[in-house]
């Protein structure tokens, strides 16, 4: 069993955990997980997540608005943001970004929603977790004129995009996607993230990895990905999760 596993994005607010939410969260430390970051996808969920996170010591949290939310906001939803991350458990603000994955949505709309939470973030001094499906162009742009610090998470990219995403100064959420049988771009990308870049992630309960692909995922699962990362680094994965639990304490900072 692996020991220091640092989940930096996770959903436990879902109902996909409804039925034993409590005895898996409570179990992860025992089980090699001692830290889990959860995102927050709209002002419910955000609350939703620091709810979760003032109950256990090991867990943390964002608050954010995720981009296929953005149809439906409160009036006031940046007021109960900025509210929401005077909260001692939230650390960052997230899961925003752009996606343009499915037809129908609003990219102007995604695009100002996004500007607002990176301005946000800035004005707090916290880091960002971002959300980028299907839209690495448009947000590139907004980084390198924003220049946020945070993590752009479930990364599914070229190593020519970790590159330009790690000289902006961010860091890599690597999950199950690295572990998928049609990975071999994210493969090279983990081939050259630097080191003090790489945070690991599961996104759950989505994106298992293989070999519990289609079931529920949770943090424990992050073993997987980590075993592929380090076959692929030439290391051993227990290192890795070490490095890469130390790298998302830094990025959060938390002790
Ligand atoms: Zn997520």
């Amino acid at each position: 069993m692996y020991t220091g596993i640092f989940d930096t994005h996770a959903h436990y607010a879902d109902s996909a955990f409804d039925a034993d939410r409590e005895t898996l969260l409570r179990s992860l430390p025992s089980e090699g997980v001692d830290c889990v970051m959860l995102a927050g996808c709209s002002t419910e969920d955000s609350r939703a997540c620091i709810a979760l996170a003032e109950r256990y010591p090991h867990v943390w949290c964002a608050v954010g608005i995720h981009p296929e939310q953005v149809d439906a906001l409160p009036p006031d939803w940046c007021e109960q943001l900025c509210s929401m991350a005077a909260h001692e458990k939230v650390c960052a603000i997230g899961e925003i970004g752009l996606d343009y994955h499915y037809e129908g949505y609003d990219r102007d709309l995604e695009h100002t929603i996004l500007g607002i939470q990176l301005r946000l973030a800035k004005e707090l001094d916290l880091p960002v977790i971002l959300h980028i499906r299907d839209a690495m162009g448009d947000a590139l742009e907004l980084l390198r004129s924003m220049r946020p610090r945070g993590v752009v998470h479930c990364f599914s990219g070229s190593a020519e995009t970790a590159r330009e995403l790690v000289s902006l100064g961010l860091y890599i959420g690597i999950g199950g996607v690295l572990t998928y049988k049609n990975a071999r771009k994210v493969v090279q990308a983990v081939e050259i993230i630097p080191e003090d870049r790489l945070v690991f992630e599961t996104d759950c309960p989505y994106l298992a990895p293989v070999p519990y692909r289609g079931k529920r995922c949770d943090s424990r699962m992050i073993a997987a990905v980590a075993e592929r990362a380090a076959e692929i680094r030439h290391t051993d994965a227990q290192s890795l999760i070490r490095i890469a639990a130390e790298n998302g304490r830094r990025l959060f900072d938390i002790d």
